[in-house]
């Protein structure tokens, strides 16, 4: 049976890396809905190639170069930030992939989940904003997660033909990010061009930063946490800077499962497209003897503050994780425009944490107007205008 694909953020490292996937299944895969930002370029090329039924443009200023573009081949064409939500009302696919940046992902995988579709989740942020929300809907949905971020993928692979209940522990592997070797002074006064080079991941610029802060492994831990349904103390994370496991589960007899490869998103991506099944790869294999060592050392929160948010968000609960979220999307972009310094990204987030109405029992509506008002407040603390994420109103279409 030929799988129909929604891809939202096709534009993206995620995004383009899942096309090329499909293109290499054709029988298997057919992308149905592509949706992007803002890249209308690459947008038309991709629905001119892959001729899905509708493409998504969420910047309504490019709307109508995309319409004519693609009109005349019958691709239906939609624009604006609800399209991709309502997208997921169509029964032309079975399987989203959830690939945008940020807080962007969670109404739209919160309809997939209402809709019933399968979800093959890279926007980890949906998790870290409304985990225990989404863990709920999910109970009462056919839909099933699977994740695309290579830690998860690999645990959800450790974890096929286990018991739960014999998981002593998830160990969340770490490159360690570009200043893994800095010491705090070097790292005080580091660049946004440095800390854009990732020593092993090609990927957009938001997880690139957020990597090297490591709130990326903070977010990661958070992220497992609702993903496998497992006490927050029972998760770990460990730099291993050559990233070839990509993580690893413990289990009560003294067992360690690890799932290794060579660093490369097209296999957690195949996975997860495949319906956690094993499809066929043209990549070279991964070769033990073209390393030296595997090495491994402990995280150090000093040194990377951020760390220390994935347990402060567990144990609070409510809606920290999701402040934590916005003020790090304004942070990092502040950072990138060079109108905060490095560390400047963890002290915006915890100004947020103690200026921000806590929630204990958050709704849906509460996760959307804490996000809003986390964006203004810590837009206004670091002259950060607004983008195309930040710049609604509360929108609470869901
Ligand atoms: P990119 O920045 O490369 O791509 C993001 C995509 O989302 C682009 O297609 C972009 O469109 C689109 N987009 C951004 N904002 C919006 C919006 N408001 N509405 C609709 N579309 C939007 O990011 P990545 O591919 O690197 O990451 C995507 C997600 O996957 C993130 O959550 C990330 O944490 C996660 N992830 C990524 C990994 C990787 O290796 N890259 C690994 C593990 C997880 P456009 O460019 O057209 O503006
Ligand atoms: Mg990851």
């Amino acid at each position: 049976m030929q799988h129909k694909i929604a891809i939202l953020g096709s534009t993206g490292s995620i995004g383009t890396q899942t096309l090329d996937v499909i293109s290499h299944f054709p029988d298997r895969f057919k992308a149905s809905v592509l949706a992007a930002g803002s890249n209308v370029g690459l947008l038309i090329e991709q629905a001119l190639k892959h001729r899905p039924a509708l493409a998504i443009i969420a910047d309504e200023t490019k709307y109508t170069q995309l319409r004519d573009a693609l009109s005349p081949f019958g691709i239906e064409t939609a624009a604006g930030t609800t399209a991709m939500s309502e997208a997921m009302e169509r029964d032309d696919f079975d399987t989203v992939v959830t690939a945008t940046v940020g807080y962007s992902g969670l109404l739209p995988t919160i309809r997939a989940i209402r809709t019933g579709k399968q979800i093959a989740l890279a926007n980890k942020e949906t998790l870290v904003v409304a985990g225990e929300l989404v863990n709920r809907l999910l109970t009462d949905s056919s839909s099933r997660v699977i994740p695309v971020d290579s830690e998860h993928s690999a645990i959800y692979q450790c974890l096929v033909g286990e018991n739960n209940d014999t998981v002593n522990k998830l160990i969340i592997t770490a490159s360690g990010g570009p200043f893994r070797t800095f010491g705090h002074e070097a790292i005080a006064s580091v660049t946004a061009q440095q800390a854009l080079k990732h020593p092993r991941w090609h990927m957009g610029a938001k997880i690139t930063i957020d990597s090297a802060t490591m709130l990326n492994k903070a977010f990661e831990i958070i992220e497992a946490r609702w993903l496998f349904d497992i006490n927050p103390d029972k998760i770990e994370a460990v730099v291993h800077p050559q990233s070839i496991i990509h993580s690893m589960v413990e289990f009560i007899d003294g067992a360690v499962k690890a799932q290794l490869g060579i660093p490369d998103m097209r296999l957690p991506i195949r996975y997860a497209l495949g319906d956690a099944s094993r499809l066929p790869s043209s990549e070279r294999p991964l070769s033990l003897s073209d390393y030296a060592e595997l090495s491994f050392e402990k995280p150090d929160p000093e040194k990377f503050p951020c760390l220390t948010l994935a347990p402060y968000a567990l144990n609070k609960g409510g809606n920290a994780a999701c402040i934590i979220n916005a003020a790090n999307e304004v942070a990092v972009k502040a950072f990138l425009d060079g109108r905060i310094s490095f560390p400047g990204i963890y002290d915006t987030i915890t100004k947020a944490l103690e200026n921000i109405h806590f929630i204990a029992r958050p709704s849906l509506d509460d996760y959307v107007s804490t996000h809003y008002e986390t964006i203004a407040f810590t837009s206004r603390l670091t002259g950060t205008a607004p983008t195309l994420n930040q710049s609604q109103t509360h929108n609470t279409e869901h």
